[in-house]
């Protein structure tokens, strides 16, 4: 048994018995670690009202060797996101983040990663623009942080540079755009349209986005090829949750 320190966001929490709570976190040090905060939802506990989404602290937790969960010794508060909370279309984005870290993180500790999801969380909580199009570009970062960067500038079946002008289509199965030609080898429910617009947008999505909180043109279609582009390669075809929640919500 060891004790390991590291700094943690928060991702999911679940009630455990009457008094305890299980925690899923990505950590600095340690990549995604399970722990169970035990006493946690007794009125007087020690970790007080620290143990929420979104939360960023420094996990302290005896790490037993073959064991999937671990026991949560302390959690020191360094930065709260409660207020993501109040608002439904930032809590739903910040849930959207989380759990594209939750599914995807890899099994090595990846300090980019956590780092790169404080910093969304962070944007979402601070942005006074446009909320859903600072979801979309901070959940594009995650997804080409994770080496999923689609082809969006280049046919991803020939290679060939498309002219920004011709009509595209984006192939889920093939991780990109295809041109004109290419476009029938394709198979046809791995398509989905993209107007000339929607594609520009694409392209400065996955390069980081503009980051000015202007509301994007193709924001509906954006977030659908998200969702489906998600599912086709990272989740074995299954929409996230988070997509179910943003499509209840936001319509
Ligand atoms: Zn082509």
């Amino acid at each position: 048994m060891s004790l390991v320190t590291t700094f943690a966001t928060i991702l999911k929490t679940y009630e455990y018995s009457e008094t305890s709570k299980i925690l899923r976190l990505l950590t600095r040090d340690h990549g995604l670690c399970s722990v169970i905060a035990k006493g946690a939802r007794r009125p007087k506990s020690r970790f007080g009202g620290l143990l929420e989404p979104f939360t960023d602290g420094i996990a302290t937790f005896y790490a037993k060797e073959g064991r999937e969960l671990h026991t949560l010794s302390a959690f020191e508060l360094h930065r709260e996101r409660q207020a993501l909370g109040r608002e439904l279309a930032r809590y739903a984005a910040a849930g959207l983040l989380t759990e594209i870290a939750l599914r995807f993180a890899p099994a090595a500790p990846d300090a980019e990663l956590f780092d790169q999801l404080g910093r969304g969380l962070d944007r979402l909580l601070a942005e006074s623009g446009d909320v859903e199009t600072a979801m979309l570009e901070e959940a594009w970062k995650l997804i080409v942080h994770l080496g999923f960067a689609p082809s969006t500038e280049r046919c991803s079946l020939c290679g060939r540079q498309d002219e920004a002008a011709e009509p595209t289509h984006f192939d889920l199965m093939g991780g990109g755009i295809v041109c004109e030609r290419c476009q029938p080898q394709a198979e046809k429910s791995s398509l989905r349209e993209l107007s000339r617009a929607a594609r520009a947008e694409l392209v400065t999505l996955v390069r980081g986005g503009r980051g000015d909180g202007r509301p994007l043109e193709s924001a509906r279609a954006q977030r659908d090829l998200l969702r489906d582009f998600v599912a086709y390669h990272l989740a074995d075809h299954r929409p996230l949750n988070s997509f179910r929640f943003l499509e209840e919500r936001l319509g």
